[in-house]
């Protein structure tokens, strides 16, 4: 199962605790950067899964109505990019909120899915998880399993779907997967792992998996975006890779089936799944 997702975010976000009084003044291309995505979607008859911010949501609704009328699924990826572990547990809970009531009203659908930004979500999850089904969120896919920059969670011990329970409480969790190159545990499936990996090795991790949660952003594929406010060498890694990203991508798109979120859940035997009880 190949599972393929998008975080509908503009460059600026990913640039970590920046301001939002400033995003107004940044340079906007997010609109040509997403058409870019689904145009390669389209042309490839895929669905993905759009993890989308709530600002997003409220600067562009036009752009999240055309997402979701075109057959694709719309889950929210927090409301301003926040990592999780940023927020006190009320704090976390109301950004959910108003994320989800913000996608909601454009798309007229309930909100089932989320993604913390940088997949911040670590082995203090169950904080989290409260906050997300309370907001009707029943599938997460926020865990990245191995040691990151932004903290990671690399104690996770499941490579597929699961369910984590906490309190009487149970989330679906579609984390990301790893493999073990030259002894090291490693991602590969989207952002800078996927611009800087050739394509070929690429290709091959994913034939040999049998589960696969890719994650792209509409800035992956963008050669033309500007500098962001960072020391040199993060702004390169932001950056790098991306003028032969969208060639790559549209290769990886022809190369094999991808499903959305939404038919990976219908497609997991979750009486199955492994559990994971916090
Ligand atoms: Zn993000």
């Amino acid at each position: 199962m190949n599972v393929l997702t998008i975080d509908l975010e503009e460059w600026f976000h990913v640039v970590y605790d920046s301001d939002e009084a400033e995003w107004g003044n940044k340079e906007s291309r997010i609109l040509r950067n997403a058409d870019f995505v689904l145009e390669s979607l389209t042309t490839n008859n895929l669905k993905a899964t759009f993890f989308t911010l709530g600002w997003i949501a409220r600067q562009y609704p036009d752009l999240v109505k055309k997402i979701h009328e075109a057959g694709f699924e719309i889950g929210s990826h927090s409301d301003t990019h926040r990592a999780a572990y940023k927020f006190s547990k009320s704090g976390f809970k109301a950004d959910v909120k108003r994320s989800v009531e913000s996608l909601e009203a454009l798309t007229g659908e309930k909100i089932r899915s989320f993604r913390a930004p940088y997949f911040s979500l670590n082995k203090f999850i169950a904080h989290y998880i409260e906050a997300l089904v309370e907001n009707g969120i029943e599938i997460d896919s926020s865990i990245c399993p191995i040691e990151t920059r932004y903290g990671g969670y690399k104690e996770f011990p499941f490579n597929e779907p699961c369910l984590i329970k906490s309190n009487g409480i149970a989330i679906k969790e579609f984390p990301l997967n790893t493999v073990n190159i030259f002894n090291k545990r490693t991602i590969y499936s989207g952002g800078g792992y996927f611009r800087l990996l050739p394509l070929l090795l690429t290709k091959a991790l994913i034939k040999q998996q049998p589960y696969n949660m890719t994650y792209f952003h509409p800035h992956d594929f963008d050669r033309a975006q500007p500098p962001a406010n960072l020391p040199m060498l993060s702004d390169i890694r932001r950056r790098v890779g991306a003028a032969a990203a969208g060639n790559k991508f549209r290769k990886l798109l022809s190369t094999f089936d991808f499903v959305d979120i939404y038919a990976s859940d219908k497609l997991t035997n979750w009486d199955n799944a492994p559990v994971l009880t916090l």
